[in-house]
């Protein structure tokens, strides 16, 4: 399908969500290089955490239905102990509690067979072998076995793997992950204008700062990165390179000369190239000149060349497919909050992204020029969304943001 009148960005997002993708390749890395990587299929717990009843206290165990005025201590048990394990002594420890009877245990520590509770060692007074309850124990602490996870029950749903999932992956004695393959993000920054910082500027020329938001971008989004650096305004230089990058990229980014002017070679020299056009032209402030296609092998992006569009869109549209080519659902961080200051347009006939700082509820616009001005973005925490037809929002609104 090819795309040619403005689309509303909500319908832009459903056609790149349509597109059917393979499922990812997978690579198994050992648990501390897992950090950040897409974990594309649920993992399994191989065993019951925790694998036997344990002690979640120092103190005494003791059975549930003794109400004996005193016990006598059968055995100590530290955490990585066997109850009754220790050769019978005079204590006659066997495992497994009778009435009247407790074990001195730790926190961690595997509890007997027919403990009911473990006392606190707070609540307790310890006298010649004898241990006398001080204060009722209120709480069983007891963690009993599986009551973190069940053996065979999905222990981790595909996610992107954080700190607490690799402890949660630890703990089952799972040393190594399969996770998804990186898709291959190419970048080509498109001008004639473009110098590379470190090189000296002419007058007229600008540096590239594009490329570096859009890496930095696709890196935090879980894939790899090339470069392909700066190609100048000539269709057939554009062509080489944007056909090569074509050939090595799952998604290919480029920025810049997409739009309407008389230099602005890169819809062409994509149709030249065997892209198939999904949409260019959105209903949306900054980014309307977005182009978005598809090969037989992966996807293009033509963003604008204005860093701030190239920023927000982003964040819309490459994010969520690199997200949906690791095997993972996008989902957008949204935090609402009260505007700090009204917000007027007079033409609303595109949805508008403002740069804005959400904290402690409080949604502040930031000084925000338009598409050129990057500074407003690096500003910014989130990105207020003004609707079509929505001139003014008052201040005081409540308003959604989305996290940047
Ligand atoms: P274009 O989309 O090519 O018409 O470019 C729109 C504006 O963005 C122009 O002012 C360009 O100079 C600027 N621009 C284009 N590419 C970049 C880039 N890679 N880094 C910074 N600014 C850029
Ligand atoms: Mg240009």
């Amino acid at each position: 399908m090819t795309e040619r009148i403005p689309l509303h960005p909500d319908e832009a997002l459903s056609i790149v969500h349509s597109l059917s993708v393979a499922a990812p390749r997978e690579e198994t890395v050992p648990l501390p290089d897992a950090a950040g990587r897409a974990l594309p299929r649920a993992v399994p717990a191989p065993m019951d955490s925790p694998p036997f009843d344990k002690a979640a206290m120092d103190g005494f165990a003791v059975r549930a239905d003794d109400a004996s005025e005193r016990f006598r201590i059968v055995e100590t048990i530290a955490a990585g102990d066997v109850p009754g394990a220790a050769a019978p002594g005079p204590t006659g420890a066997t495992g497994e509690l009778q009435p009247g009877e407790c074990a001195r245990i730790m926190t961690g520590a595997r509890v007997p067979v027919g403990t009911g509770k473990v006392v606190r060692v707070e609540f307790t007074e310890v006298n010649e072998g004898w241990m006398r309850l001080t204060e009722p124990e209120p709480l069983g602490n007891v963690i009993r076995r599986g009551e973190n996870a069940r053996a065979g029950s999905d222990l981790l749903t595909p996610r992107v793997l954080g700190p607490a999932d690799l402890a949660v992956l630890a703990a089952m004695g799972i040393g190594s992950v399969s996770v998804a393959v990186r898709p291959m993000v190419g970048i080509i920054a498109t001008g004639s204008e473009l110098r590379l910082p470190g090189e000296p500027l002419s007058d007229g020329q600008i540096y590239n700062s594009n490329s570096f938001s859009l890496s930095a971008q696709a890196r935090r989004a879980g894939a790899l990165t090339t470069d392909y650096g700066i190609v100048r305004d000539d269709r057939a230089v554009m062509t080489q390179t944007i056909a090569r990058a074509l050939a090595e990229s799952d998604v290919l980014l480029l920025s810049g000369g997409v739009s309407m002017g008389d230099y602005d070679y890169v819809p062409e020299v994509l149709a030249e190239c065997g892209v198939t056009v999904r949409f260019h032209k959105l209903r949306i402030k900054p980014g309307k000149p977005t182009l978005f296609g598809t090969t037989d092998r992966g996807f293009v992006f033509g963003l604008p060349g204005n860093p701030a569009s190239t920023y927000v869109l982003f964040e819309l549209f490459v994010a969520p497919l690199i997200h949906r080519l690791m095997g993972l659902t996008h989902q957008p961080i949204v935090h609402r909050g009260e505007l700090a200051t009204q917000l007027s347009r007079r033409s609303a006939d595109r949805v508008e992204y403002l740069p804005a700082r959400i904290a402690d509820g409080v949604v502040e616009p930031c000084a925000y020029r338009g598409s050129n001005h990057i500074n407003g973005v690096a500003d910014a925490n989130c990105l207020i969304r003004m609707e079509l037809d929505q001139t003014h929002i008052a201040q005081g609104s409540v308003v959604h943001v989305r996290q940047i």
